[in-house]
């Protein structure tokens, strides 16, 4: 039985009438099953509390930015005793420098940083650096991987030029060929290229990195003279306490940060190494809320947390048994899943389930006993969960894979998605 939403209904006809679309971004009408919430009251752990009431074991963390758990009382503890000190003030305060230092020390290729708010700073900011570090324009990047939703890399171009947009060559992820290719077009001219640590895509199967891949990337950057960006605002601190590219040995000139290392505070940063720094301090960039306090005490304690805990082998170990768990499951019910992606970051597919038909209903199915689940984007897990949390998702699981089962053969199109699925 559908959970009852009067307040979310009620919420979104508002919305409707003073809100573009009623919600942009990657919570706009229509991406999501219709019975899924989009206003949520509270959060704490690993729990999301919807405008209705109704608890949710939360496996979207925020799209990433959940890391320890929503309101951790130290992380939040120190954000709110720096704020009531100064946040927003005229310059920064020491902890801008606490945190490059922690930073710098903690990320092997990072001799400096720059603190932004959103992750698309940083990844603008990354492409600023390397082609005043070149004085070339192309980038290299993989197709359909996330950038942020600037002019330059939106993934729905509407409203930005063919100018903001040019000088980018595309190739397919762990695809040696197709990346010697685009470094061949690019001539002379090529600036960076831009890799996502793992192939974390919506709506495809997730791909790990393959180390001769993430090598040739780093030659042929050395090659060239072009910079080597991976973009870690996404899986950052869910993979390694280091670059996520160090995992394999290779090391970027420039790699972006955001999402979760405050936890949820809103603060991105850009780390370089040496050769880059020259050209980050000759580019201009800024914001008025660059330099807050606030959401820098935040990070500082997120990251001792990083440093003095086993946070992440935690959530490994919760992954694979979520991953184990489900696979026997899936196959018990005789479904086709695939799970895909590193295990603090996973996605499930459904086989033969082009339209994702069956992955929506699965995913109502899950919400109706209190897991939110994605149908089509990476998932996150979050060291506030247990293994109690993953039995429970678990045994929504398998009821929700029996009535996938009964249900499959009458099943209907998603309507709203075939315009992303095209
Ligand atoms: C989310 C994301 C961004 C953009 O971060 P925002 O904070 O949304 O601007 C950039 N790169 C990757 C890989 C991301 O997942």
């Amino acid at each position: 039985m559908p959970l009852s939403n009067s307040q979310d209904r009620q919420l979104r006809e508002r919305a409707a009438a003073v809100i573009p679309g009623g919600m942009y971004g990657h919570q706009s009408t229509g991406l999501l099953p219709d019975d899924y919430p989009q206003f949520f009251a509270k959060a704490k752990g690993a729990r999301l509390w919807d405008v209705d009431g109704h608890e949710l074991l939360d496996f979207m963390c925020a799209y990433g930015p959940n890391l320890m758990g929503y309101a951790d009382e130290s992380i939040d503890a120190a954000y709110v005793s720096r704020m009531r000190q100064g946040d927003t003030m005229t310059g920064p305060s020491a902890l801008i420098v606490e945190l490059a230092e922690t930073m710098t020390a903690m990320v092997t290729h990072a001799d400096w940083a720059i603190f932004c708010k959103n992750g698309g700073d940083a990844t603008q900011i990354a492409l600023m650096t390397a082609r005043a570090h070149t004085g070339r324009k192309t980038v290299i990047l993989a197709k359909g991987a996330y950038h942020g939703a600037l002019p330059w890399c939106t993934p729905r171009p509407t409203g930005a030029t063919p100018e903001e947009r040019a000088n980018r060559f595309f190739c397919d992820y762990n695809d040696i060929a197709s990346l010697e290719a685009a470094v061949a077009a690019a001539g002379d001219d090529l600036a960076a290229i831009f890799a996502a640590p793992v192939k974390h895509d919506a709506f495809v199967d997730q791909a790990l990195p393959d180390p001769a891949y993430a090598r040739r990337t780093r030659e042929l950057c050395d090659q060239t003279g072009a910079l080597l960006v991976v973009d870690d605002v996404r899986a950052g601190l869910r993979i390694a306490r280091d670059c996520s590219w160090a995992t394999l040995g290779v090391q970027p000139d420039l790699s972006s940060w955001g999402k979760c290392f405050a936890n949820g505070h809103p603060i991105s940063a850009l780390l370089g190494s040496e050769k880059a720094r020259k050209a980050a301090s000759q580019i201009y960039t800024t914001g008025s809320f660059w330099y807050q306090a606030a959401p820098m005490a935040a990070a500082l304690e997120t990251l001792k947390r990083v440093r003095e805990t086993d946070y992440l082998e935690h959530m490994e170990g919760l992954g694979e048994r979520l991953r184990s768990g489900l696979a026997e499951r899936a196959a018990a019910a005789g479904i086709g899943l695939r799970q895909t992606g590193p295990v603090t970051m996973p996605l499930f597919l459904f086989d033969d389930d082009p339209d994702l038909r069956q992955g929506f209903l699965w995913s109502s199915q899950m919400l109706a006993r209190g897991v939110y689940v994605h149908p089509w984007h990476n998932m996150f897990l979050c060291a506030a969960m247990t293994s109690a949390d993953i039995d429970q998702a678990l045994d929504a699981a398998e009821a929700s894979f029996a009535v996938v089962k009964a249900e499959r053969p009458a099943l209907g199109p998603v309507a709203k998605l075939s315009f992303l699925l095209a």
